[in-house]
């Protein structure tokens, strides 16, 4: 086994890690192995995951089942050219998707990630009016979205604030305010009037151009895990329906389960255009997605002509192995087991997130502490930090993720918003030890700096 130090010598001199100022950062933590919600690093040390290492791991870590079809898979197909050829991992799981998604959803375009998912997305809503004779030319998305870090991706994400570097680079884009709420929030009804006035807006002024509309339905998860209500994707869907706009929703993180139905859309009671899926698509063993549209989408793009065909595909589309590490996964995700396992995590949320509100952190409020907007959809919680600045990139999202980490947690706070995301099989003993974390952390005043 190569040394953890030779390990690190040579990442420091040859790795290039994401979101990372490596002038800065300490350095990585070598994991060796995972099993379950628990990371073990080469030191020896624990860490229960509480992110799903980056919204992918789905079940759990090195789940058996998942890595026992994907070795299956290996010895049989491992991969093959997607154009003029298919197999049954590919034609199995898309029929499995038609089967789970919301109605009409049926024709399955797989890709790699998330970023692939909405740039196929993106390109097929422009395409299909084109193929129409239509020139559409204009997207809309939500102040403080998250798509991607592709170059459409990037172009839908622009109220993320995470493309300064590349903006003259981007996609024109229209952005609509997007209405963030929270438990007890008294403005809910207000700011979610004053988003559809200006979704009204747009259609009114841009809606004989407007190609498409692209949302993460429920919860927008880099932009700081900003929830809203299902009647208000719902209320957004039937407008776009109403002008003939068409609806994205991505759904790469609120996929699978995480926002406690299959997908946020069915929460929603909303049927999109299109939908873009990846991450918990493989139960998060393998980079596979998936962009899911309606008959007539695909439809638009049949005739005698190649010129109206889709001229986008990537070398690793639908590969066997993801595709059979899907199946898995789903298998997995509709036994009734995991339900009851949503069902425990939400409920354990539920509980620690009031004992915090209600605790007033001796005598105080939950605002007077520090801590506010508490929020939960499913297996997301999230509340923030306040008092020490926004974004991103705020100080004490630095601290706390230290603070965590010190107690063998890995919490990797979205600037000042602390949020749980975790795999499926995490054992209430290990959540409840993330929310004595964090309750600790909201007593500890040195922290918010
Ligand atoms: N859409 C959403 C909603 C996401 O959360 C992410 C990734 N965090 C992406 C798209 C991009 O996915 P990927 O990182 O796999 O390209």
């Amino acid at each position: 086994m190569i040394p953890a130090e030779t390990l690190l010598a040579l990442d420091r001199r040859h790795l290039w890690h994401p979101f990372t100022q490596a002038a800065t950062a300490p350095d990585p933590i070598v994991v060796r192995s995972a099993r379950g919600a628990t990371l073990t690093a080469a030191d020896g040390r624990t860490y229960v995951d509480l992110i799903s290492s980056w919204w992918v791991t789905l079940h759990g870590h090195a789940e058996p089942a998942i890595a026992a079809a994907i070795a299956r898979q290996a010895g049989e197909l491992e991969q093959v050219i997607f154009a003029g050829f298919t197999h049954a991992p590919a034609v199995e799981l898309a029929a499995r998707l038609a089967s789970v998604l919301p109605p009409g959803l049926e024709r399955v375009f797989f890709s790699d990630d998330g970023s692939t998912s909405v740039e196929v997305a993106l390109k097929l809503a422009w395409q299909y009016w084109r193929n129409q004779g239509q020139a559409r030319t204009r997207f809309a998305a939500f102040e403080g979205a998250y798509h991607g870090d592709t170059l459409g991706a990037m172009s839908a994400g622009q109220g993320s604030g995470f493309y300064r570097p590349f903006r003259e680079l981007l996609l024109p884009i229209d952005l609509l305010p997007y209405p963030a709420t929270f438990d007890g929030d008294p403005d809910v009804e207000a700011t979610e009037a004053a988003s559809l006035a200006a979704l009204d807006d747009w259609l009114g002024r841009r809606g004989d151009s407007a190609v498409a509309l692209i949302m993460e339905p429920l919860v927008q998860g880099a932009g700081g895990m900003r929830m809203v209500r299902p009647g208000f994707v719902r209320a957004v869907a039937d407008r776009l329906a109403a002008a003939g706009v068409l609806l994205i929703l991505d759904e790469v993180m609120t996929g699978f389960g995480r926002t406690g139905a299959l997908f946020a859309s069915l929460k929603c009671g909303v049927a999109p255009d299109l939908i873009c899926l990846s991450k918990g698509l493989s139960g998060g063993f393998l980079p596979l997605a998936a962009t899911v549209c309606k008959p007539a989408i695909y439809e638009a793009f049949l005739g005698g002509d190649f010129a109206r065909a889709f001229a986008h595909g990537h070398s690793f589309t639908a590969n066997p192995l993801g595709c059979a590490a899907g199946l898995a996964s789903l298998d997995l995700l509709q036994a009734p087991a995991t339900a009851a396992r949503l069902a425990a995590i939400e409920a354990v949320h539920r509980a620690r997130l009031a004992g915090l509100v209600q605790d007033g952190l001796a005598g105080a409020g939950l605002a007077q502490a520090g801590l506010t907007r508490p929020r939960i959809c499913g297996t997301i919680a999230a509340v923030d930090f306040a008092g020490a600045g926004g974004g991103y990139h705020a100080e004490v999202g630095q601290r706390l993720k230290a603070f965590f980490l010190e107690r063998g947690l890995l919490i990797r706070p979205l600037g000042p918003v602390v949020y749980l995301l975790p795999p499926y099989c995490i054992s209430e003993d290990e959540l409840h030890r993330a929310w004595d974390a964090i309750d600790e952390a909201a007593r500890d005043t040195d922290l918010r700096g």
